[in-house]
């Protein structure tokens, strides 16, 4: 007997095309549903890529339309005769199971990004990636700094290799969700799941990786995962702020197996490639933006694509356009308002940060690795990440000559407490306040 009578079914298709008919499909008539249970309504589909349509665009429109129906809160699963494994049975509440579709941002394609000499291997790396999938580059893997185009690229090629080949199935997250899913998994004994989720992946795409550094439990899986893949020739790519050599307590297997295929280095870009970069992004919003615009935005903000975009989004935010025409004198109050912040120097980090707990500039710069000194000297390593533009070893050269691994992992350690931990969050705050107002000569 079907799991639902067909009076039934046919309601939730007919609310589907009717609700949803750039989305209904002429083969819907042929799906049938095959089971019900635990709140899961699976469906079958006549062939994958049929599978795989309905997995990406119609879980929603579906599970509204199973509720209108029935009344019920329904979850559904789209399987087709020619899955090669069926999937192991879901476990209630597990939430990685609802997710429904590939987040993928549309702007983010080959055509949107910009190349210049800053990024030409990558992009070219990623090109031929999406071209061949599990054969050219395997796994790939993108670093670079924030904001420098990783999210962008990665999500170029799941474009492109579903536009070639609209059946594959690509398993795009972020690091985060990958963690928190396993670790989701493990508390609910769902583990076989997971690695369904994960290993039946035709592409594997993991963004920032690094925020696996010091999880041993996830890497271990990860590792697993990795491996599973590699074998099967499916294709991975990853990204990360650092290369993998550099992300902190990253077992050494998975640094070399990291290493074991392209890794490849955004850096930053130069004055042409921003200038290119804002042409393109105004086009994208349909602004039209000057030439001295254009380089007055790409003169002042040399550092992340991201504020380069930011500062677009003000003007048109702050009126600084006129019928859609950037006006020189506007954009310029505009940009002043972001230049004119003052540069903090890491003299005054360490006078503020040291009067603030207590401890000489000395005792920073030391080597004492006290839990009251390692601390504060920590929060001055953050500070300096956050507030100049010195690169890591940079800073921990005037930290003591301290590596710049150690910086990173300050960075993010004070970063992620300071999420965390209420009083740090206010005292982190405050110091940055301090530092911005404080008048330019007190250095
Ligand atoms: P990351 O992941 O490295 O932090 P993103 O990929 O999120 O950086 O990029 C930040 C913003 O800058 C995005 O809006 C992206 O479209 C844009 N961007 C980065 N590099 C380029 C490029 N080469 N051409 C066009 N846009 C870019
Ligand atoms: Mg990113």
């Amino acid at each position: 007997m079907p799991p639902v009578n067909t009076k039934t079914w046919s309601d939730i298709l007919a609310h589907v095309r009717l609700s949803y008919p750039q989305l209904s499909r002429g083969w819907f008539s042929q799906l049938s549903p095959r089971s019900l249970a635990q709140g899961t309504l699976t469906v079958e589909a006549g062939n994958s890529s049929q599978a795989v349509y309905l997995r990406r665009h119609c879980q929603r429109p579906f599970a509204e339309a199973a509720q209108a129906a029935t009344g019920r809160l329904l979850t559904l699963r789209f399987e087709s005769t020619e899955d090669p494994d069926p999937a192991p049975e879901a476990t209630p509440g597990l939430s990685f199971e609802d997710e429904a579709e590939l987040a993928l941002n549309g702007d983010y394609i080959f055509d949107n990004f910009v190349t210049g000499p800053c990024n030409r291997l990558a992009h070219a790396a990623a090109v031929a990636v999406s071209q061949a999938p599990g054969r050219a580059y395997n796994p790939f893997f993108i670093h670079g700094a924030v904001g420098l185009g990783k999210t962008h690229l990665l999500q170029a090629v799941c474009h492109q290799i579903l536009e070639t080949a609209p059946a594959s199935r690509i398993k795009y997250i972020s690091c985060e969700s990958f963690t928190n899913h396993f670790l989701e998994a493990v508390e609910k004994g769902a583990m076989n799941q997971f690695r369904y989720r994960y290993r039946n992946a035709d592409v594997l795409v993991i963004d920032d990786i690094h925020f696996l550094a010091e999880r041993e439990r996830s890497q271990e899986e990860f590792f697993h995962t990795f491996n599973t893949l590699h074998q099967s020739r499916r294709q991975i790519i990853l990204s990360a702020d650092c290369p993998p050599p550099e992300i902190p307590s990253l077992e050494e297997r998975l640094v070399s197996r990291f290493n074991s295929g392209l890794v490849t280095l955004l850096e930053r870009p130069c004055l042409e490639t921003r200038m290119a970069i804002v042409r393109k992004k105004a086009k994208l919003r349909c602004l039209d933006v000057p030439e001295e615009v254009v380089r007055l935005i790409a003169g002042s903000i040399d550092s992340n694509i991201r504020e380069l975009e930011g500062a677009l989004a003000k003007m048109e935010l702050l009126g600084a356009t006129c019928e859609g025409v950037v006006d020189l004198e506007a954009a310029r109050k505009v940009i002043g308002v972001d230049t004119g912040r003052r540069r903090v120097t890491i003299p005054e980090i360490l006078e503020l940060v040291g009067q603030r707990y207590n401890l000489r500039q000395a005792d920073l710069q030391g080597k004492r690795r006290t839990k009251s000194v390692t601390r504060p000297r920590q929060i001055c390593m953050y500070l300096a990440r956050q507030l100049t533009d010195l690169s890591l070893g940079e800073i921990g050269g005037y930290l003591g000559g301290r590596d710049h691994t150690t910086v990173l992992h300050a960075q993010r350690l004070i970063g992620e407490r300071g999420i965390e931990d209420v009083v740090l969050h206010r005292e982190l705050e405050e110091l940055k306040d301090q530092l911005l107002s404080r008048p330019a000569h007190a250095h």
